[in-house]
């Protein structure tokens, strides 16, 4: 089952397109990082995932339901953190969660203190004194503590030092190794999610450019590097999985997008005359970086 899933899901500001037919798949019970550049259209997304802005065209479905209908049955289970989300300032952070409380009949009282311990944050303190890393834990703490099956993330990091974001991110785990929820959060940096999560999604220009299990993705690619007789390495005998051709001298060089090991040696001797072929696994940083610079290349391609 999928927790979340648009359909052509498209949004103009303007005539600028920010959003293209976007079809995203959330599964439940995934921790899926939604990764793409500065203006990709992550926030263009999240926002419509929670009605706070209207489709231009295209839909999407939040726990079943179409978001522009989200009734508070929903989002009393959907907890939901971003950067720009304004909290009533003039409260405590006390104040903040007997404020929250009431409106969400799941709240746990115990997990609530149990975060508060952990994130350390003053009870008594108003929130407009508290640093930016301080608020973004007060308001990550108020969306955790009704325990909801969902947990949206609109780029939770951006401006936080690694300890908070280390503290930030035990915090979301230790509800989600209790029970099975789904935490979707966007980020442009992929080590940032890295150790959290296990799907991802890559945004590029407000197209998704891959969407899978961060294992599956792991396994897929590979940094090929031939050794061979420089007149056998020829770029264009390349497969078409292969990304990023080069070849320099006796040695060629490329990113293999469907790795599997047998069928790389046989295009090694059929087609470059050669049996020395190492195959580097890779880093999902550096995965990331090669499918953005394909979707880059591609883009341009479609545009020229
Ligand atoms: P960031 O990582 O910088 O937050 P993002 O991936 O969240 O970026 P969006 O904020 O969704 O990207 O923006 C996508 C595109 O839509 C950008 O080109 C942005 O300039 C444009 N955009 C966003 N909001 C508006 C708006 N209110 N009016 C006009 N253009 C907008």
């Amino acid at each position: 089952m999928n927790v979340i899933e648009t359909h052509q899901l498209t949004r103009r500001y303007g005539k600028a397109e920010a959003l293209h037919g976007l079809d995203l798949a959330v599964p439940a019970g995934s921790v899926f990082a939604f990764i793409g550049p500065n203006g990709a259209g992550k926030t263009t997304t999240i926002r419509m995932l929670m009605n706070l802005l209207e489709p231009t065209s295209g839909a999407a479905r939040v726990l079943g339901v179409d978001s522009r209908k989200l009734t508070p049955k929903e989002r009393r289970r959907i907890g939901y953190v971003s950067e720009n989300q304004k909290l009533p300032e003039w409260m405590t952070v006390e104040q903040l969660m007997r404020y929250c409380e009431p409106l969400y009949p799941t709240w746990d009282r115990e997990l609530e203190k149990k975060l508060l311990r952990k994130f350390e944050l003053p009870a008594d303190r108003k929130l407009k004194h508290l640093s930016r890393g301080m608020m973004m834990k007060a308001s990550l703490l108020s969306s955790l503590a009704y325990r909801p099956e969902l947990l949206v993330l609109d780029e939770p990091f951006s401006g936080l030092d690694p300890l908070v974001r280390d503290e930030f991110i035990a915090g979301a785990l230790e509800v989600s190794h209790q029970e099975e929820w789904t935490i979707f959060i966007s980020s442009h940096d992929i080590n940032e999610v890295e150790q959290l999560a296990d799907w991802v999604g890559i945004i590029e220009a407000g197209r998704l450019t891959l969407s899978e299990p961060i294992e599956a993705l792991l396994a897929r690619y590979r940094m090929i590097e031939i050794t061979g007789n420089p007149a056998d390495l020829q770029i264009p005998s390349a497969p078409e999985t292969w990304l990023e051709v080069e070849q320099a001298g006796n040695v060629m060089r490329a990113i293999e997008t469907r790795y599997v090991p047998e069928r790389v040696e046989n295009v090694c001797r059929q087609r470059f005359k050669t049996d020395t072929v190492v195959a580097k696994p890779m880093t999902l940083r550096q995965i990331f970086v090669a499918v953005a610079r394909e979707g880059r290349a591609q883009a341009k391609a479609s545009a020229a």
